[in-house]
């Protein structure tokens, strides 16, 4: 049967584009090729601990997520940071040092050399750079704030958000805040202060201020509630081509089990990862598709441990650790899962989720089981004093982990919006625009939502 709206790939950005526009009244199709929607979203239970596959948490950075999660009949299984993940830990000189979250703080760590602190001084009398050149994350903070702020602060932050390097992604896409705070106030010392005040009369909270949250089941009652919500999804199948039709229709060809399915829509949606995209689109639109398949996405292995409580020196009283690249560190960081929400192991059982690989070491992300293990383990031991194996381990590996929004990623962009204007009724919705984050795709989702039901009520 043919459809308003057909949208390609369930995870979250599609989702909430499939559920707002089935809100606006339209007909919706989704196809998706794994065996259940959600995308990297996947939560499970095992005995009593609460395990995590892919996005931990997401910011309540939008009223857009609340709103959501009404509409969705889940608000009831939101569940919040706990006090003590409000504090969050950096790897220096091999112990794990909390980041400092009030001025007073900050003059008192250990994290930054005085140096460093006295340095932060001059940034509000740095010149800001011209609004149209692109910096690097580590030039632009270099310049602003100087190497060990980079290094300590910012490149494990970079690491923890996109496994990505700061040398090599765009301050203007993967950081669009800090471009505009420099070029509106030219300090972002005095930018942070001036843009609070000025974000309490908007709703939107900045991503260090704004609360952590999950569900009592994890992440994924979020997505199994939006699947359930749209209906219908079409799992087990590979979209494979989109064909514009001279009477306005989209043809949407597919496979399932080996048998091709065909489907027509007004409106394709395409909520793939860039690389799924750029092969879908090639044929209709090949500059798109051509700036699309140039968006890397490093690997990134996710290590689950449950350990003994009694078997982990470290209280885990916090979020986490990120782990600097300057420590050549195994790892990116690691979450402590049961401290951040109630209900995720029994008592006397800790639970840390570990993230290796990214842009910093794709190598350990592919590596055996047995590697990785003991890579993880051992960091574990040196760094919040693991003493004994863990009680299980569960290895989840993405290939293709976070889009990196590199030099030149605006470029992109653009040419995947000159595509929605060559093609009209063929629009793109996925992390590698807008932002990586639940909050960037539930508002991405509902952007591209609206955007479709203006053009077909107009049509
Ligand atoms: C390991 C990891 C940890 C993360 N942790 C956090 C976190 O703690 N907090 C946070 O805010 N964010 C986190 N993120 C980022 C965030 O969760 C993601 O950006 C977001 O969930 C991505 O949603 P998406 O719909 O854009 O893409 P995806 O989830 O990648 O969904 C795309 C979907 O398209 C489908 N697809 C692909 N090709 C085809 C095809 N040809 N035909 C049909 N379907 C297709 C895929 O199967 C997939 O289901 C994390 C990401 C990863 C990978």
């Amino acid at each position: 049967m043919d459809s308003d709206v057909l949208v390609i790939g369930a995870g979250l950005s599609g989702l909430v584009a499939a559920f707002r526009a089935r809100k606006a009244g339209l007909s919706v199709t989704v196809l998706e090729a794994r065996a259940r929607p959600g995308g990297v979203i996947g939560s499970e239970r095992r005995g009593g601990v609460l395990l995590e596959r892919g996005p931990n948490s997401g910011l309540d950075t939008t009223p857009l997520i609340n709103a959501l999660l009404t509409d969705l009949g889940i608000a009831d299984q939101r569940v919040d940071g706990s006090r003590e993940s409000s504090r969050r830990y950096v790897v220096r000189g091999g112990r794990l040092v909390a980041l400092p979250t009030s001025p007073g703080a900050f003059l008192g760590t250990p994290l930054f050399s005085t140096r460093a602190k006295l340095r932060l001084f001059a940034e509000p009398f740095i010149r800001k750079s011209p609004a149209d050149a692109e910096e690097s994350i580590a030039q632009f903070v270099r310049r602003r704030l100087g190497s060990e702020f980079l290094d300590y602060a910012i490149e494990p932050f970079v690491a923890g958000i996109y496994a990505g390097d700061p040398e090599q992604l765009s301050v203007p896409a993967a950081f669009p805040r800090l471009h505009a705070l420099e070029q509106r106030y030219g300090s972002l010392i005095k930018g942070a202060i001036m843009g609070a005040r000025e974000r309490k009369k908007s709703a939107d909270k900045a991503k260090n201020t704004a609360a952590s949250f999950s569900f009592r089941e994890g992440m994924q009652t979020l997505t199994d509630a939006l699947g359930r919500a749209v209906g219908g999804i079409e799992c087990d199948v590979r979209v494979g081509t989109i064909q514009p039709g001279a009477d306005g229709m989209f043809t949407v060809t597919g496979e399932r089990a080996g048998t091709s399915l065909v489907r027509r829509a007004r409106a394709v949606i395409v909520a793939t990862p860039a690389y799924a995209a750029a092969d879908l689109v090639r044929a209709v639109a090949p500059e798109a598709a051509a700036a699309l398949a140039a968006i890397p996405y490093p690997p990134v292995t996710v290590v689950g441990s449950a350990y003994r409580r009694t078997d982990i020196a470290h209280p885990l009283d916090g979020f986490g650790f990120l782990a600097p690249a300057k420590e050549r560190p195994a790892v990116l960081g690691s979450l402590f899962s049961s401290t951040m929400f109630e209900g995720r192991a029994p008592a006397d059982t800790v639970v840390l989720t570990t993230f290796v690989g990214g842009r910093r070491n794709p190598e350990l992300a592919t590596a055996g089981d047995e590697n990785l293990a003991s890579a993880v383990h051992g960091e574990l031991v040196r760094l919040v004093g693991a003493r004994a194996q863990p009680l299980w381990r569960e290895i989840t590996r993405w290939a293709r982990a976070i889009p990196q929004y590199t030099m030149g990623h605006l470029g992109r962009i653009a040419a995947v919006e000159q595509a929605e204007r060559v093609v009209p009724g063929l629009y793109f919705c996925a992390n590698y625009r807008g932002g990586v984050s639940i909050g960037d795709c539930v508002k991405a989702g509902h952007a591209i939502a609206e955007r479709v039901a203006t053009r077909l009520a107009g049509a």
